[in-house]
């Protein structure tokens, strides 16, 4: 088991785990490193965004004109987007899939020269301890010792599967937060050619299939593909997924003869079930597909050592109070847990200097 000493330990690399570290980053220039770990459990960065690599989004893809952090947050980067084809709400997605932005933000932190940045990926955190010294964060094969520990989870994720030093009010409260989106599944269809604009009267994102597994479809071609996304609602069983991938292809295929009097072959299919990913969905009370509310205090209020210093910080998208749930809401989240650090240690710098 190796043993890591740093100054701040993030625990999830999602959006918002890493717009923290480059706030926090961005306004803590020091002059020695500045020693940032970030524990990911899967193999890969970006959590809920997940983008083929055609820009197809099987995770969060769409940005509203009022997303005003995360589209700042995209324009700092020089990240570009593309209006939504057929759109009517101004949305906006990323050209080539929103795990550029997610990409753009790892890189920016790794450009500012007062910054060691250490992303563990495959490493699965199982504890968040409070000590004299600091934080200790224990994961499957790491352990990480650091003066602030920001956990950038769904809470509803965090209390079920990991250990916090949090009383049964704040852990029920926690268990209650819905994660958006976290009981859904998408499948990408790649077509040659975009026969759903064939018709000025039919526009993909508003259509409906009575009967069909697919509860929404929109446009979600890039500048490389042709493709639609549909929703789904993954079944209970893992193993039922690819029959249910087959069924979106069919009834798509169906929808083509109607809308274009013809059937070309899908050219790819992708798909995700977020449902059955272990590092998004976890069970709660009530129904999965409920939105996430502003949970105030019960959900982002740091956590103390026995001097009053804050230690454990939230973050991630369902701790915000403007968009919970949406990759705004990341945005924000992780913004506003970077100014909280910051302020705890100048906070502690002024008590040591007084
Ligand atoms: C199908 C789908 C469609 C969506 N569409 C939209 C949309 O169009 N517009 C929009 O605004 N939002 C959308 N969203 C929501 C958006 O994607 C999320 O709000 C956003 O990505 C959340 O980011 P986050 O960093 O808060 O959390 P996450 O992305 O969930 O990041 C948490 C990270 O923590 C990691 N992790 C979990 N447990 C552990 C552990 N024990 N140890 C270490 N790491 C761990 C996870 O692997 C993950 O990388 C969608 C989501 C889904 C699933």
């Amino acid at each position: 088991m190796s043993v890591l000493d740093v100054d701040l330990a993030i625990v999830g690399a999602g959006l918002s785990g890493l717009t923290a570290a480059l706030r926090f980053a961005h306004a803590r220039v020091t002059e020695v490193p500045l020693r940032i770990a970030v524990i990911e459990a899967k193999d890969a960065i970006g959590g809920r965004t997940l983008s083929t690599s055609n820009g197809i989004d099987l995770g969060g893809a769409w940005l509203w004109p009022h997303d005003s952090r995360a589209l700042a947050l995209a324009a700092d980067l020089h990240v570009e987007t593309l209006p939504q084809p057929g759109g009517s709400d101004g949305e906006a997605r990323v050209q080539g899939g929103m795990s550029r932005l997610v990409a753009a933000v790892e890189h920016a932190i790794r450009a500012l020269p007062h910054v060691q940045l250490r992303v563990c990926l495959s490493t699965v955190a199982e504890s968040v301890k409070i000590d004299n010294a600091g934080v200790v964060v224990t994961a499957d094969n790491l352990v990480l010792r650091a003066q602030h520990v920001l956990v950038a989870l769904p809470p509803r994720l965090a209390a079920h599967s990991l250990s916090l030093p949090i009383d049964e009010g704040r852990r029920e409260a926690m268990l209650r937060q819905p994660i958006w989106m976290g009981a859904m599944g998408k499948v990408g269809v790649e077509f040659a050619k975009p026969w759903w604009r064939s018709s000025p009267r039919f526009n993909i994102n508003t259509a409906f299939l009575p009967g069909s597994a697919i509860k929404q479809m929109l446009d979600a071609s890039s500048d490389t593909a042709y493709a639609i996304v549909a929703f789904v609602v993954p079944p209970d069983d893992a193993g039922a997924m690819p029959a249910l991938v087959d069924s979106v292809v069919r009834d798509l295929g169906a929808l083509q003869r109607r809308v274009s009097g013809s059937e070309d072959a899908a050219i790819a299919v992708v798909s995700h079930s977020w449902r059955h990913d272990p590092f998004v969905f976890a069970p709660g009370p009530g129904s999965p597909f409920e939105h996430p509310r502003d949970g105030r205090d019960a959900l982002r209020a740091p956590l103390r050592d026995e001097c009053g210093r804050a230690r454990v910080f939230f973050a991630g998208s369902e701790t915000d109070g403007f968009a919970p749930g949406y990759l705004d809401g990341a945005v924000r989240a992780g913004e506003r847990a970077a100014v909280e650090i910051g302020l705890e240690l100048n906070a502690a710098a002024a008590t040591v200097s007084d």
